[in-house]
């Protein structure tokens, strides 16, 4: 099945006109692009004659509903200023889209434009989601407490050992399974004899007839507390002394040789390359890119001089883990100062306070729609009343009611944003978390353009690295290139490396 798009198209009244792409060329141009990509364009949206950046696009909204509603692939543009008049417009928008699983395409590739606020910002809309996701929680958490201590099993499947058995009331209640309890058993014994959980994996399937074994399901039976008695939910703990098949010794074991054999699998030092492409050889210019080599604790990572691979050039080849966490942990001190974190912070806040316009419009939208699609199911509805096959509107009835679904389930996100009041909860400590956890995280991919966006170049000789930081950190948007807080400097610091 080929992906599915939409095509929007702009163009203003005013002078600017005369220097845009005329909407029918934008119109081609988009067309030609998903043609190009594979892309089967299902409608098209144009906005004639709108001028000014606080004016209504309706042509854009129903564009956006349009794709939200009939589960498009693609949203296709012909550059970025066609997509959002600012920056809190693109912002929401493109959360939106993506939340919705919509990707967003430009057919001119656009500049990155002030990369870094984008990317923090969005960083702090992440970060919100997750607080509200977590507020919100934290009621239901209640009531799943309760319920576990009634013995109610919190997830839809228990694992292998247990089973589940519906009580007069209709809910499923855990209890030990004596017919599966010899498979768990068996896992536990093979493992202790030092076979992974792929070869016990395969063992099981082998032994009993299936395939529903692998590496992931091995891995999480041995991790489960529930074999100790502990049905856990999040932080919900809940101990069932009849649930239990291993002490808690015999547990903790387990887990440690796990933790072991995974060190041993991934490496002793774990490379996370956030440099590649930044770095640059002091002594003859050439980047310096990467190479693995074996040793005693498994893999290593080095940067090593391009040249002095060919052997032109004499600079000594760096152990990755230490440059990666030795520079990131510089750049991090140097970017989460009070004062640039106050900066941020206060340019978060504003952004924020003028996407919750955003919500608030689109809220009034949602609820108009809702309404159109809750009167369109009555009449079908009345429909089937008075004396029409249900099976002739059967599909039509299941369609509208998932576009309301999915209409109440951004409704309530808004409502949530909103009872909460996002901005004043923002403050400098929340801004370095989102950084620091990045950085500590395993999403490698996030973590380089992340410093690709703050640097420039980094240049090593000699035990020092110089690093140039990029200038549009310290551009604030909508000051004519201000330069406020840090100036864009070179910085050196110095890092003692051994040479291998
Ligand atoms: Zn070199």
């Amino acid at each position: 099945m080929s992906l599915r798009g939409i095509v929007y198209a702009r163009v203003s009244t005013d002078k600017q006109a005369e220097r845009e792409t005329p909407i029918e060329s934008q119109i081609s141009q988009c067309l030609k692009y998903a043609q190009e990509k594979g892309i089967e364009v299902v409608a098209i949206f144009k906005d004639e004659g709108i001028s000014g950046s606080t004016d209504k696009r309706p042509q854009f909204q129903q564009a956006i509903s349009y794709a939200v509603k009939n589960n498009v692939d693609c949203f296709i543009v012909f550059d970025t200023s066609r997509f959002a008049r600012n920056r809190e417009d693109a912002i929401y928008y493109k959360r939106l889209l993506r939340k919705n699983g919509i990707e967003l395409h430009y057919v001119v590739t656009p500049l990155p434009d002030d990369p870094v606020s984008s990317y923090l910002t969005e960083g702090i809309f992440e970060l919100l989601d997750e607080y509200y996701t977590l507020m919100i929680k934290k009621h239901t958490l209640r009531g799943i407490e309760e319920s576990i201590k009634k013995r109610i099993y919190p997830k839809n499947k228990c694992p292998v050992g247990y089973k589940v058995v519906k009580g007069e009331d209709g809910k499923g209640r855990i209890y030990k399974d004596e017919e599966t309890s010899h498979i768990y058993l068996k896992i536990l014994t093979l493992f202790r004899r030092g076979l992974g959980a792929l070869e016990i994996a395969h063992y099981l399937n082998r032994e009993l007839g299936t395939d529903e074994w692998n590496k992931k399901k091995i891995l999480r039976v041995l991790k489960n507390p529930l074999y100790k008695g502990i049905i856990e939910y999040g932080e919900i703990k809940v101990y069932f002394e009849d649930l239990r098949y291993i002490s808690d010794e015999e547990w903790g074991k387990i887990q440690k040789e796990l933790q072991r054999r995974h060190k041993e699998e991934k490496g002793r030092h774990k490379a996370k390359m956030f440099f590649v492409g930044l770095l640059k050889c002091g002594r003859c210019g050439s980047a310096m890119t990467t190479r693995t080599g074996k040793g005693k604790g498994g893999l290593y990572f080095y940067y090593v001089c391009y040249n002095r691979l060919h052997r032109k050039c004499k600079q000594e080849i760096l152990p990755a883990h230490k440059v990666d966490e030795f520079l990131s942990k510089e750049i991090l001190d140097y970017i989460l100062n009070e004062q640039t974190l106050q900066e941020l912070t206060a340019r978060l806040k504003e952004t924020i306070q003028k996407a919750s316009n955003n919500f608030l419009e689109r809220e009034k939208e949602l609820r108009e729609e809702k309404e159109k699609i809750e009167n369109q199911i009555n009449n079908l509805i009345k429909a089937i009343t008075a004396g029409i096959d249900p099976h002739t509107v059967k599909d039509e009835l299941n369609r509208l009611q998932a576009i309301k679904d999915k209409i109440s389930a951004e409704l309530s996100h808004i409502k949530n944003l909103k009872t909460l009041n996002v901005a004043p909860r923002i403050n400098p400590a929340q801004v370095r978390a989102v950084f620091e956890e990045l950085v500590a995280s395993n999403d490698y991919r996030r973590i380089r353009s992340f410093f690709k966006t703050l640097i420039k170049e980094i240049v090593y000789d000699n035990k020092t690295f110089d690093i140039q930081y990029s200038p549009a950190l310290f551009v604030i948007e909508g000051n004519q290139g201000r330069v406020t807080g840090l100036e864009p400097a070179t910085r050196g610091s110095t890092v003692h490396c051994s040479t291998s």
